[in-house]
């Protein structure tokens, strides 16, 4: 799901419907969870967006759980690069910041509120909010007394 024009909730294959343009000014990424179907579009994206010039880092939100994921078994120099030291270690493009059940993260205008959802790895909601309302997204939980 794409919010305005620069964050994603999670970034799966539907990736693909997005015109490449519109890949270039997305810098945050809210993960559901670590499921393929909901992280399979981030190595491309990560790609796409990489510049050695970069002015403002991609950054992907997620549950620990989830970031540990994605570096082992995504990120891990073997079937994507490790974006988090590119081009430099000092100075990466993509940056992982752990979000817990409760945390809020506002981006601009913008609050991303993360709540504990049921699923069969660990997973989070997120209510988005700004002044003119909010809506929540549930990743793949189906009832959930949380959210
Ligand atoms: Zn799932």
């Amino acid at each position: 799901m794409l919010i305005d024009n620069d964050v994603l909730i999670d970034a799966g294959t539907g990736i693909g419907d997005l015109e490449l343009a519109d890949l270039d000014s997305i810098r945050h990424v809210f993960l559901t969870h670590a499921h393929l179907d909901h992280i399979a579009g981030l190595p491309m994206l990560v790609d796409r967006v990489f510049d050695e010039n970069f002015t403002v880092p991609l950054t992907v939100y997620a549950l620990e759980e989830t970031l540990r994921a994605i570096q082992e078994h995504l990120f891990n120099g073997v079937i994507w690069p490790d974006f988090a030291k590119l081009p430099t270690p000092e100075r990466p493009m993509l940056r992982y910041r752990v979000c817990s059940p409760g945390d809020t993260i506002r981006i601009d205008h913008r609050d991303f509120y993360a709540v504990d959802v049921m699923h069969s790895v660990p997973s989070l909601g997120y209510t988005v909010r700004n002044s003119g309302g909010a809506f929540a997204v549930s990743g793949d939980t189906k009832s959930n007394e949380t959210l």
